[in-house]
Formats: structure tokens, sequence, C-alpha cells
């Protein structure tokens, strides 16, 4: 089969690969569409410590069933699916506890296994999602990043409030919609008013991230502080903010990575003043399903800002993106050209 395989970081070429074959309990998955995502990005960069080279790429992928292994049942070849791309090993406590997104052990497809960037894919059957008829493979793509957004407003409960997104980065935007389906009214903040512009089209009302930031949220919220606050931009500045901006007794998620290393320091007084609820969220478990019915819904319109291209032509497209990281708010490589 045809794949994106990258030998070492920043080289990225159109190759033959070894088609899989799906093993005992695993589907075999003809990619039709495969998006862009940051962790993409950091393979392609090197970035990535999980990584083993020669790699193929891609965890946010679409496509259609074309052949079972053994044992598979429940799911026919030319199924339209969705491929979760998180695999816990179920014997660690987290796994134990159904947080297999925090799995010890946890592999990644199109991280620690080759990924969507390709002809084929190879997937449990139990991550595996069908596809509602009218949805699009090129949208059905969105369902993982948006099961981000799904997993944050679980972790944080995020209901009919004032709800206050840090970041409008691809997962602040998925995090935009999904709020607003619970009934929240969301108020996002970024530095690049171009990012607040994609928000505001997504139907939050946008503050720039700057030194007025925290009187505003007073402001627009009788003094009191956001109910909720999600962190999506993985910057320390912006994650001690949380503290600030949040209504006593409301409830932080973080969601947004900081370096390994990298510390952030919270005032210690105020977790027994405020008796806030700080919670972190990791990816998704068992979101795929709410989340495909979210896009199918229309209530998600985030994969109207994607830009498409063509899959083979995914070295040019990583290189300038590698140059030009906010020329496109978000990518989804198709394999065909349709
Ligand atoms: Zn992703
Ligand atoms: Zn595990």
């Amino acid at each position: 089969m045809r794949a994106v395989i990258m030998n070492e970081p920043h080289e990225m070429h159109i190759d033959n690969w070894t088609t899989p074959t799906p093993a005992p309990g695993e589907v075999l998955v003809s990619v039709a569409a495969a998006g862009i995502c940051a962790g993409d990005m950091y393979i392609y960069l090197g970035k990535n410590p999980y990584v083993i080279y020669p790699s193929v790429a891609g965890h946010e992928i679409a496509g259609v069933v074309a052949a079972v292994g053994e044992g598979v049942q429940g799911i026919q070849v030319g199924t339209r699916v969705s491929v979760e791309p998180f695999l816990g090993c179920g014997k660690c406590y987290p796994c134990r506890q159904g947080k297999s997104n925090c799995c010890a052990n946890l592999r990644i497809i199109g991280v620690h296994m080759p990924g969507g960037y390709a002809d084929f894919v190879t997937a449990p059957v139990t991550h595996v999602h069908p596809v509602p008829e009218n949805l699009s493979l090129f949208e059905a793509t969105f369902a993982e990043p948006v099961a981000i957004g799904v997993q944050a407003c679980r972790r944080a409960q995020v209901g009919a409030e004032y709800v206050l997104i840090l970041g409008c980065g691809p997962i602040g935007l998925a995090l935009i919609e999904v709020a607003k389906a619970r009934g929240a009214t969301v108020v996002a903040t970024d530095v690049l008013e171009s990012r607040l512009e994609t928000a505001r089209a997504l139907g939050a009302e946008t503050l720039l991230a700057d030194d007025k930031l925290l009187e505003t949220v007073m402001a627009q919220t009788h003094g009191e502080g956001a109910p909720v606050v999600i962190e999506a931009t993985g910057n320390p500045k912006a994650m001690e903010q949380t503290v600030d901006l949040v209504a006593a007794g409301g409830r932080i998620c973080i969601v947004g990575l900081v370096k390994r290393g990298t510390m952030v320091s919270f005032p210690g007084l105020d977790f027994t003043r405020k008796e806030m609820t700080i919670v972190g969220s990791r990816a998704s478990v068992g979101c795929f399903p709410e989340s495909l019915e979210l896009l199918a819904s229309g209530k998600i319109q985030y994969p109207k800002v994607a830009t498409r291209f063509n899959m083979w032509e995914a070295p040019d497209v990583f290189k300038n993106l590698a140059e030009h990281p906010d020329s496109v708010q978000k990518g989804v490589l198709m394999r065909e050209s349709s």
C-alpha cells in the first residue's frame, strides 16, 4: 500500500509500506481521511519521544471497513467508521477504573503503531465506531478532536452556565461547540485575533488574552469570576491565571499540555478559601459515540473551518505547516480527491 512515511524528523515522503493484516479482534480500515493534529506535527518535528522511525502518523482517522480479523463480530465489511486511536492495556489501575486514556502502557495508533496517513490501517474492533449516515468521512475525522472536548466538558461538568475557555487552537475550538451544545454561554480567549475570529464564527463570545482579561471576566460575571474555566493553551502563565479567573466553588479543567518539567504554581490559600475543583483532562475515553452524535446533529460546525489537502501531497503540506503553523486552523488529509 501507499503511505506517508517519516524516516526521521523533517523527512517525509510517499512510498510503499506493508499492508497490515487484521489480527484476531481487529479490523482493516481503508482510510478515506485523516486529520492533522499538533501531535502529528510533533512527530514531524521530532518532538515526540515515543515515536520509532520510520513512522506513519495520523490518529484522526475515518474510513471504510475493508476486512475483519478472526473472531470479529457485529461489524460488516463496507461499514463507514471513525477510529478511536487510544489503546489501553486493560490491566493497569487506570484501565481497571475505566480510565484507559491514562493507561500506564498507553499505545496510540499513529504514534506507537502505524497510523492513518496510508491506504489502510488496522484497529481493534472495540475502537471503530460506525459513522452516522448524514456525516461525511471528512467530517468524521473530527470525532477525535471533538471527543477531547467532550471529555473536558464531562470532567468539568459543564452545564448551562458561563464557561471561559482559554486558548482557541484546535482543541479550544472543539471545546467551544461541545460546551455550547451543553447549554453553556462560552467566552473564549486567545492572543491571536485570527483565532478569535474563528472562535466567533463557531458561536463564542471572544476576549483578547491581554492584561485586561481578569478585569473583563470579573465585570461579565458581576465580580464573581467564571463558574468554569477550561485551560487549552498549554501556557503555564495562563494555567496560573485560572485560579484568579474562576469563581469560588467553581471548576478548573486543565486540557493544555506544558513541557515536561515545567512547574505551574498556584497560591495555596486559594485552594481552601475558594474551594475550587481542579481537574485534568487527557485525550478521551468513551466519548466517540457522543462526539459522532454531536457532529451528526449539526451542533458542531468545526469541520467547516478546516482545509482539505490531498494525502499524497502531505510532504509539502507538513513542510509548509512547520514554517507557517497558523496558516490553517485545521488541516485534513484526504486519500481520494473527492
Ligand atoms: Zn489529535
Ligand atoms: Zn492500562
